[in-house]
């Protein structure tokens, strides 16, 4: 079965989730990480861009916050194309740890690998794994980069939450030195945990999160610049990694309620991935008991049950061309 929805559709949908949800006032910011607890909780911003580069956009859609980590999204992807999935899946796997993003006990679990690209664990040992190895500035470049062209903007990380992290992580610190004593760390842990503390530093906005979820939607190809950044066969790859681990141990409940695979971030950020349709993304300081975002969350969903995105569905949603004009 097949239904097809057109931009209005969407248009519809993401506004009526906003002014369903500004006036949402539950969650707290994440405290500690101290730059985030001082963010503006009020602010809120849902953006959509569709398979066909399109944009719609609501609210607080250019504030840059940090990606935290949704990043890990973008970092598992460059590390599936610089060393192929199956290399990915070896080295770090694609299971849902069950457990809190920074978890040891997962690492203690699985020693055999840290689970996913998509807990903090995983995501070092990504990082570790980036060409080129032993050159920090040069591995940043490297990632860095993808994201931009992943989401077709310039991106920089924001100093004071790259402080902020770099001076109160100690946690990562010793899941670092704990992949290191199971040999799962690629590179110097040091240097590693530094790039996934870069990277979980960068501003991003929703706008663009939004047109990075699009490019993951629309297989590897960002639908704005136009530019193919990664090879298709990724993208179900790093699709399903999110249904799995997407929003860590309520990756369950979320995928029950709403059947579309995302991924959250403690700056309070969520990016979700329609295949073939668009992507989403909101963004609301405040979270819920496991890091993520309530409003972000509420919207999303609301989204993707508005436009029937669930992907375990028999309907299969399609984006209406525009009709052509005959001179
Ligand atoms: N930088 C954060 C950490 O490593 C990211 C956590 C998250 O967004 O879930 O603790």
């Amino acid at each position: 079965m097949t239904r097809e929805i057109d931009k209005a559709a969407v248009v519809t949908a993401v506004n009526e989730a906003y002014t369903q949800y500004v006036k949402t006032a539950e969650g707290e910011n994440a405290s500690y990480i101290p730059y985030l607890k001082n963010i503006p909780p009020s602010l809120f911003g849902i953006a959509v861009c569709m398979a066909d580069g399109e944009r719609i956009e609501v609210g607080d859609t250019g504030y840059r916050f940090g990606i935290e980590s949704v990043s890990k999204v973008p970092t598992a992807v460059l590390a599936m194309k610089q060393h192929g999935p199956q290399t990915v899946m070896r080295k770090i796997g694609a299971d849902a740890t069950g457990l809190p993003f920074n978890s040891i006990m997962a690492i203690l679990l699985e020693n055999d690998h840290p689970s996913t690209p998509l807990v903090n664990a995983g995501a070092i040992t990504a990082c570790s794994m980036i060409a080129p190895t032993g050159n920090s500035d040069a591995k940043w470049l490297a990632i860095k980069g993808f994201v931009e062209a992943l989401c077709g903007f310039s991106v920089e990380v924001i100093d004071e939450l790259y402080r902020s992290e770099s001076a109160t992580n100690f946690n990562n610190r010793s899941i670092a030195w704990l992949l290191k004593n199971y040999g799962r760390v690629y590179d110097d842990p040091d240097l590693s945990l530094d790039i996934y503390t870069r990277q979980c530093s960068i501003g991003i906005t929703a706008a663009q999160l939004a047109v990075m979820a699009a490019t993951i939607a629309a297989d590897g190809r960002n639908p704005v610049t136009g530019c193919e950044v990664f090879p298709a066969d990724i993208a179900p790859r790093i699709v399903s990694l999110m249904a799995t681990v997407g929003f860590y141990e309520r990756t369950g409940d979320w995928m029950f309620r709403t059947g579309l695979p995302a991924k959250s971030g403690v700056g309070g950020g969520i990016m979700g991935v329609a295949p073939g349709i668009m992507g989403i993304a909101a963004f609301a300081p405040p979270l819920d008991a496991a890091g993520n975002s309530v409003k972000a969350q509420k919207a999303v969903s609301y989204i993707a049950q508005r436009l029937g995105l669930n992907v375990y569905g028999s309907q299969r949603v399609t984006l209406r061309k525009p009709a052509t004009v005959v001179a």
